[in-house]
């Protein structure tokens, strides 16, 4: 008995302060909720963290504990929220799963363009062609010229819910798409692969929980490879595209800061029309200049016009394989990061920030390239020169 009631006040002792930590831990979850003006909810944090204590170096210690407690929280947090975020790029909300990260809230393949909502809330996905066919739009004739004549197909928000059912969303602020354009068809993925794609450009008002709704750009369709457009538009060599919807999500988002109302709509319906103009833009005079002059008219700044002479010049530990698609990278100087195909043909060049290429180094997606393999694709690469 003695001995129990000796140790009782310690065990308090202990209890106590493990208290105070996990009311630390609230607060601190709070204050960073706050700064994203978020409420405090209910939450569990699942929290891996290192202490080193009684440490000789005690204060660098105590900070990188802090940080590290922190950056985990942070972490934690911005993954909750990215998770119950209405808007992912390039993908629609559906209704039907409350979820824009379900199977059916992004199309199919590079042709879909988005047709509007099911009475059960679930998107639909359809060709652009037999959209335009559907819609009985004027030039549905240009989508069968070789090379394709893109064009757009506009429409109101309210034509897409015009089916759904209250119940199922059609009244919801969650996510409301004010206007959207169809353009279609233009060619992408290469000289070679080049396929048939549309895409859908929206302007949605969307609001996460309680939060006040944010006007955002959401740009919806898939490449001919079956990527993402929006992620894949950031790594084509020519950026023409990428610098068009850089500017105009700049634009919508600055409307957004405006007075909701007729003046603002009547904006926000002209920097959409104005984005599908740019597109269409682009890809007519895809069409009309020949492989070499759209080469030369590429700018030389630009990472591909680097891609033979960095090739040619790049040191042996330059050369990775890329495990997750099969292509070889070859790094050049200030980022520049060039991509081929096994047989040496290029295949697209970027910028990488160098914390880019530590992540992919660091998680073995690129693995360096053997001796006698990077001697062959070298020869390859700058031999395909000569043809
Ligand atoms: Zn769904």
């Amino acid at each position: 008995m003695a001995h129990r009631r000796r140790r009782r006040p310690a065990r308090d002792t202990t209890a106590q302060l493990a208290l105070e930590i996990y009311e630390r831990i609230e607060k601190l979850h709070a204050e960073l909720l706050r700064r994203r003006t978020e409420a405090p909810a209910p939450a569990e944090i699942d929290l891996q963290i290192r202490a080193s204590v009684h440490s000789a170096e005690r204060e660098r210690a105590a900070a990188a504990f802090a940080a590290l407690l922190t950056e985990r929280m942070e972490e934690e947090i911005a993954q909750r929220v990215a998770a119950r975020s209405p808007l992912v790029p390039g993908h629609v909300y559906c209704f039907w799963c409350d979820s824009a990260r379900c199977a059916h809230a992004a199309p199919p393949h590079s042709r879909a363009v988005f047709a509007g909502y099911e009475p059960n809330g679930l998107p639909r996905w359809e060709e652009f062609a037999s959209f335009c066919l559907a819609v009985k739009t004027p030039r549905v004739h240009e989508l069968h010229e070789e090379p394709p004549r893109p064009f757009t197909l506009f429409m109101h928000g309210g034509l897409l819910t015009k089916r759904q059912l209250a119940e199922f969303g059609a009244t919801s602020t969650t996510f409301r798409i004010l206007c959207q354009a169809a353009v279609g068809y233009f060619l992408l993925g290469g000289d070679d692969g080049a396929r048939k794609t549309a895409v859908t450009l929206q302007v949605v008002e969307s609001r996460a929980g309680r939060g006040t709704p944010a006007l955002a750009l959401n740009i919806v369709g898939r490449t001919p490879a079956g990527g993402h457009l929006v992620e894949a538009v950031v790594h084509m060599p020519d950026q023409r595209l990428a610098e068009l919807f850089q500017k105009v999500r700049g634009r919508i988002r600055d409307l957004g800061l405006r007075r909701p109302g007729p003046e603002r709509d009547r904006e926000i319906v002209s920097c959409l029309r104005h984005a599908a103009a740019g597109i269409e833009k682009i890809y007519r005079q895809e069409s009309r200049r020949t492989k070499h002059a759209r080469l030369r008219h590429r700018d030389p700044s630009r990472p591909a016009a680097n891609a033979l002479s960095d090739t040619a010049r790049a040191g042996k530990g330059d050369f990775f394989n890329d495990r997750r698609s099969t292509t070889c990278i070859v790094l050049g100087p200030r980022g520049r990061t060039h991509v081929f195909n096994a047989n040496g043909k290029h295949v697209t060049s970027l910028v990488a920030g160098g914390e880019d290429i530590e992540r992919r180094l660091h998680t073995t997606q690129w693995v360096p390239m053997p001796d006698e393999e990077r001697e062959a694709l070298k020869a390859r690469i700058l031999g395909a020169r000569e043809e």
